[in-house]
Order: structure tokens, then sequence, then C-alpha cells
């Protein structure tokens, strides 16, 4: 009796049950709630299943093609695959971060006017990635010639079509609202691509950190102060030192996003009273956690600045050419009833009751709570203010058929 040295057929039995299990894999309620966002999730699950698709393909060729003895670490490939593409999909549907949250980053996309297809993921840190890449990077371990005459190219172009960034936010801070204006630093780098920010700004890019920090100061210029304070929370999680080739360590990051600040605080008559608190109270916290790294790598610093110097007016000049305006021209011209709007998320913070205001309101308001903010609390009033839009939006659209 003769055993199957290859054991294909085992195998296609294990990317089946993969299949199954993405495939019957239930959306919760509240997935399901919104339809857009049900949408993204069944949308992404069909990247996934054209995922498996590609893989059944392979091993369908390498089946096939009688495997020589020199190619059994192919096999054994072939059957540790499927696991990574069964927990890429449960990042993205077992997240838990609440669904609101999906309103925020599509806000950001939207303001931007920057079209993508996004999920959010639970994951190790802030980062993003898209399904595409995934699949390519595992694809590229396999070190042997690719099986012909198989559908899978077929698949993995469909992969490409119909991609999806995956919007990763740090596990342990699903429920940390104030860290959650870090999904914007994500966004951008969507945003900095498609919009080719790089070689608008001519920046002599001889570190490769440099974008990240432009990120960072176009993201708070935006977002205003919160930015800056969400980066120095997160901080407190990971302490850095040294930084790694792609980023710079988190001490010149925060100097740059205090330059900021600073410039803000300077200008601070022009603002309402409430929104210069605000501006005062996050230069200090991201002072405070800046200041223990102020005698480290200064060289980096000083590069951080001089970045922070050359992209201000630019990252002005980008906010006006998508007809937003930035944090500050927003905040200046909102007078004192916009300062109001920000007193009365702090008072209705105080009282438990969410508020239905603008994310960039919202947000920056919760800098004056004195504790964390409970984060059902901050995914409620994202639901209401979406829900006031949509009202808003809807009244808006019937007025104008009654005018027309
Ligand atoms: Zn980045």
């Amino acid at each position: 009796m003769s055993t199957d040295p290859y054991p294909f057929q085992e195998i296609s039995k294990t990317f089946e049950k993969i299949r199954g299990h993405i495939k019957s894999y239930e959306l919760s309620d509240t997935q399901r709630v919104y339809p857009a966002i049900r949408t993204r999730l069944d949308e992404v699950r069909g990247l996934y299943l054209d995922w498996i698709d590609v893989y059944e393909e392979y091993r369908r060729g390498f089946e096939k093609a009688n495997l020589t003895r020199a190619l059994y670490p192919v096999a054994r490939f072939l059957s540790s695959l499927g696991t990574g593409v069964e927990g890429s999909f449960f990042e993205v549907v077992k997240a838990s971060v609440p669904i609101e949250v999906y309103f925020l980053v599509q806000y950001f996309y939207q303001e931007f006017k920057c079209d993508s297809n996004f999920v959010l993921a639970e994951g190790a840190e802030f980062e993003s990635d898209t399904v595409f890449g995934e699949i390519s990077r595992e694809l590229e371990r396999l070190n042997a010639p690719r099986p012909h005459g198989t559908q899978a190219e077929t698949f993995l172009k469909k992969i490409d079509n119909d991609n999806y960034t995956k919007i990763y936010y740090d596990s342990v801070m699903f429920d940390s609202p104030l860290t959650w204006p870090l999904l914007l630093h994500e966004v951008f780098h969507d945003i900095y691509q498609k919009d080719n920010i790089a070689s608008i700004l001519k920046l002599p890019f001889t570190e490769s950190w440099i974008p990240e920090v432009v990120i960072d100061l176009y993201a708070a210029m935006f977002f205003g102060p919160v930015y800056a304070v969400s980066l120095a929370k997160y901080h407190g999680r990971f302490p850095v030192r040294g930084g790694l080739l792609s980023h710079p360590s988190q001490g010149p990051r925060l100097y740059g996003l205090l330059q900021l600040l600073g410039d803000m605080t300077e200008k601070k008559r022009d603002f309402p009273e409430t929104v210069r608190k605000i501006i005062e109270d996050s230069f200090k916290t991201v002072n405070d956690i800046w200041s223990h790294y102020r005698k480290e790598e200064r060289d980096v610093q000083d590069r951080v600045k001089e970045v922070y110097e050359r992209v201000r007016g630019p990252a002005a000049e980008f906010h006006k050419s998508k007809g937003l305006k930035t944090f500050e021209e927003y905040s200046k011209l909102g007078g004192e009833s916009l300062g109001k709007d920000f007193e009365r998320v702090a008072s209705y913070l105080a009282l438990g009751i969410p508020a239905a205001v603008n994310p960039r309101v919202l947000f920056n308001a919760l800098v004056m709570s004195k504790t964390d903010p409970e984060y059902e609390y901050v995914g409620e009033s994202l639901k209401k203010w979406r829900l006031s839009e949509i009202w808003a939006q809807i009244r808006r659209e019937s007025q104008e058929t009654l005018v027309s």
C-alpha cells in the first residue's frame, strides 16, 4: 500500500473548512445595523474568499505537476497557508472598537475627497495595510515556480482591483477614544499617496521618516490640538527611544507638533475662549511628555522643526484646494458661537449625554475632560452626529426639490 507523500487532498479539505468559516461568519447586530458598513464588511469578506480561491488554484496546480521530492516544502508551505487568511479576516470582523468609529474614518476620507475602500482592523499598533498587500507578501514566501494553467492570476487580479485598505488600531486602545484621532494618520498615508503630496512639497527627502512627520502635521492642522494629545497619550504606551528607520522616535514627532501648538498659542487672542483653553491644555500635556526627551536626538528635532516651517504654508494651501478650513481657520471663523459648541460638549460629557457635533469639535472638546472619556459615550456621540448629518442632508434635498 502506498501513501500519498503530498497530502493534497488533506490540504484541500483544510481550505474548504476555512472557506466555510469565512463564509458563514455572522456579523453582529451592530455591524449589520448600518447598511454602508455592512456592505464594506461583506465586500471585504468576498476578498478573503477570493484569497482562498487563489490558494486552492495553487494547490490544484501543484497536484497536477507531480511534485518531485525537492518540492516537498511547497506542500508543507501550502498546508500552512490559510491560517493567515482566516486570522486576517477575523482582525476585521471581530474588531472590538465601536462600529461608529467607521463614521470618524469615513469623515476623514470624505473631507479630503479621497475615495477609498477601507475597513477597521484590530492589530498590534496603529498602521495600515491592504488585503492585496497581505496575500502578495504571503505568496512571496513561496520559493517555487508558480504552477501554470490555473485561475490563480485571475483571482489575484480581482483582489487587486477590489482591494481594501485595512486600518489597524492597537487592540489595547479600542476603548481609549483619545487615541482614535491617530487613525487619521493612517488615512493620511492614502491621501499623501493619491494626492502626490511628496512631489507638491518638493522636500529634500533625505531621511526616510520625513513623510511620517509631514503626515502628522497635515493631520494635526486639520483635526486640531487633540491630534497632538493623541500621539502624546499613545506615547505613554510605547515610550520608544531611538526611533526606527521609517519613523523618527516619538520625541521628535511630538516636537514637530509642539511647534504647531506653539504657533497657535501665540495667536490665542484670535480664538474663542474655549478653544484657547483647549490649545493651552494640549500644549501642556504634549510638552510635559516631550520634556523627558528634550535632550535626545537634538539634530533630529531640529530637522523636524525645519520640516514644519516648510510645510505649514503648503499644508494650508492643500486644505484650501480641497475646499477645507484648517482647524485654526475653522475655529477663528466660528467665533463665540463655535466656542459655545465646545463648551456644550464638555457640559454634556459631564452629564453623560452624547453630543451630536462634528468630530473636530467633539474630540478637541474631550481634551478638557479631566479623565479619559467613556468610549461608549464617544461612540454614541459619533452616531448622533452621523444621524443628524443624514437628516440635514435629507432636509436639504427635499427643500431643493420644493424649490425647483
Ligand atoms: Zn505612518
